[in-house]
């Protein structure tokens, strides 16, 4: 089978990474969340206090700032300068801020660089904002996810709960309408609609409906 590649862009916590892990699998594809990128520059620049306002300050971070990621059956995790992170960068104090950090152009365009890198043998699965429209404009399969906004809070709210961290449901919600409004408005790769992307609304969908739906996608792509 010919191997593709499929990006997955929308909206704040409507399960993207969820699907696109869960294709990865049935495919046998890489799957690659990019947002866990974006999310460990950030705890880089918190931890290291790098003032996201001063340009020459984030470009020397940058260059300090290797990220890989490691599978494993627990699904892949990110490693920032050799440390596995991926719990961390879920936390809310990365959430809070991660949006800001991925406005800047400097860090975009280092990120955009080592996705395509990690594309170009294709089978791969990527998940983000501006998959489709900048990082792989060409990739065989563009699917947008989105969600109703309540829906997508109380799955967050819940994931995080189970995880034994203290938020609240208006805090978690907030912060996703925030991220979301900073993420479609920015000047650099705002998060839109590629015009020959398939919309998959699964407010009411289970995993396996959307994995089966984006199943016979991928059999249309490959086969046509
Ligand atoms: O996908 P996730 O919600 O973990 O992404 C966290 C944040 O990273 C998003 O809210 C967005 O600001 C940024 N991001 C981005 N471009 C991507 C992936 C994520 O700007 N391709």
């Amino acid at each position: 089978m010919n191997k593709i590649i499929i990006a997955i862009d929308g909206h704040s916590s409507c399960g993207k990474s969820t699907l696109a892990r869960a294709l990865g699998n049935a495919l046998g594809y890489t799957y690659i969340s990019t947002g866990d990128m974006y999310r460990a520059v950030t705890l880089y620049f918190i931890e290291n206090q790098v003032d996201i306002h001063v340009k020459t300050a984030v470009l020397e971070a940058l260059k300090h700032i290797n990220l890989h990621f490691v599978a494993d059956e627990n699904g892949n995790h990110i490693h920032l300068n050799g440390r596995d992170v991926s719990e961390e960068i879920r936390k809310m104090h990365v959430a809070e801020l991660v949006s800001p950090v991925a406005v800047i152009s400097e860090v975009r365009r280092e990120m955009v660089r080592q996705q395509q890198d990690m594309g170009k043998e294709k089978g791969v699965v990527m998940d983000g904002r501006d998959i489709g429209t900048v990082v792989f404009p060409n990739a065989e399969l563009k699917i947008f996810l989105t969600a109703d906004v309540e829906v997508r809070a109380q799955r967050r709210f819940d994931e995080l709960t189970a995880k034994g961290q203290h938020v609240n449901f208006d805090e978690v919600k907030n912060n996703l309408a925030e991220r979301d409004r900073i993420d479609s408005t920015r000047a650099d790769s705002p998060l839109r609609l590629a015009d020959d992307s398939v919309v998959i609304d699964n407010s009411s969908l289970n995993h396996e409906q959307q994995l089966e739906l984006a199943l016979d996608l991928v059999r249309e792509r490959v086969s046509g």
